[in-house]
């Protein structure tokens, strides 16, 4: 499932095709995806100006000059293709004509040339359009908490966050009040960094090892952005090219393994917490 990181990838390839463009036609081969598009779909969309592309947690925002925003989730197999250009690709790794694939169920052509094709062979993700000026107050958005590479997460948000919270820290991070997006892999990667155990109780951890999280989030966050994104590897598979998408997790996956931290001789434990795998190194994470 792409995470935080791959969703940023994505947007940041399909920035320079999308910013500033306008859509000249949009063509939707299906009436739904994991659900219904909304009403007027292709006609709303169709000569509106795409203003910015931002991301919110895992959603893709297209802001449009017509008052709407366009809002994009992956779901589980949603991806990209640009054709008209061989320098953005996110997350593109078929043979060109790939539009013609059972899988390519949105197709957007720009006013300079672009054609953008949403594939998604499992249909877990979604489109819809929504009035920006109330986008915030939308449920998809309500209530999330702060980006984690945005200004606002930091250690003073973290502490009021946690405050007498006994539930432990691993399972806290993955709340969506607490942080935005911030995935399972990137959670587990964050805490050994950090030296954190994942059993600690969020309410229970220091001013100073908050400082210390909220840096090692960021630090896995960006280390995966600028690996291109950790799951993408999947669709490299398939021309072998793009090595370049492949990311090392120093816990994550690695159960039984070496802890990868200089000096530690412990072994990576995998156990479950909230429904979710957990990867920890039990004699560094304290
Ligand atoms: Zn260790």
């Amino acid at each position: 499932m792409p995470e935080l990181p791959e969703v940023e990838t994505v947007r940041r390839g399909l920035q320079p095709a999308l910013e500033g463009a306008r859509l000249e036609r949009v063509e939707a081969r299906r009436p739904d995806l994991r659900f219904p598009l909304p009403d007027g779909f292709v006609q709303r969309l169709t000569g509106a100006r795409v203003q910015g592309l931002e991301r919110r947690a895992k959603y893709l925002l297209a802001r449009l000059d017509r008052g709407d925003t366009l809002v994009m989730h992956l779901g589980m197999t949603g991806r990209f293709e640009i054709e008209g250009s061989d320098r953005s690709r996110p997350g593109v790794f078929r043979q060109p004509a790939s539009t013609e694939d059972k899988h390519a169920h949105i197709v957007f052509e720009t006013d300079t040339g672009r054609r953008i094709t949403y594939f998604d062979a499992r249909r877990f993700g979604y489109m819809d359009l929504l009035p920006t000026a109330t986008l915030t107050e939308h449920s998809w958005f309500a209530g999330l908490g702060p980006e984690p590479l945005g200004p606002d997460f930091d250690a003073v948000h973290l502490e009021a966050a946690f405050a007498g919270k006994i539930q432990n820290i691993k399972a806290t991070l993955l709340d969506q009040r607490v942080v935005a997006g911030l995935g399972n892999i990137y959670v587990c990667e964050a805490l050994h960094r950090a030296r954190i155990s994942p059993f600690t109780a969020a309410g229970r951890i220091s001013r100073m090892r908050l400082e210390r999280l909220t840096e090692t989030v960021r630090e896995v966050l960006e280390e995966a952005i600028k690996a291109g994104g950790s799951t993408l590897r999947d669709y490299a598979a398939a021309d072998g090219a793009l090595g370049y998408f492949q990311h090392a997790f120093r816990v994550y996956g690695r159960e039984g393994e070496p802890c990868l931290r200089a000096g530690c001789k412990g072994v990576v434990r995998r156990t479950v917490q909230a429904g979710r795998s957990t990867f920890y190194c039990p004699v560094c994470q304290r």
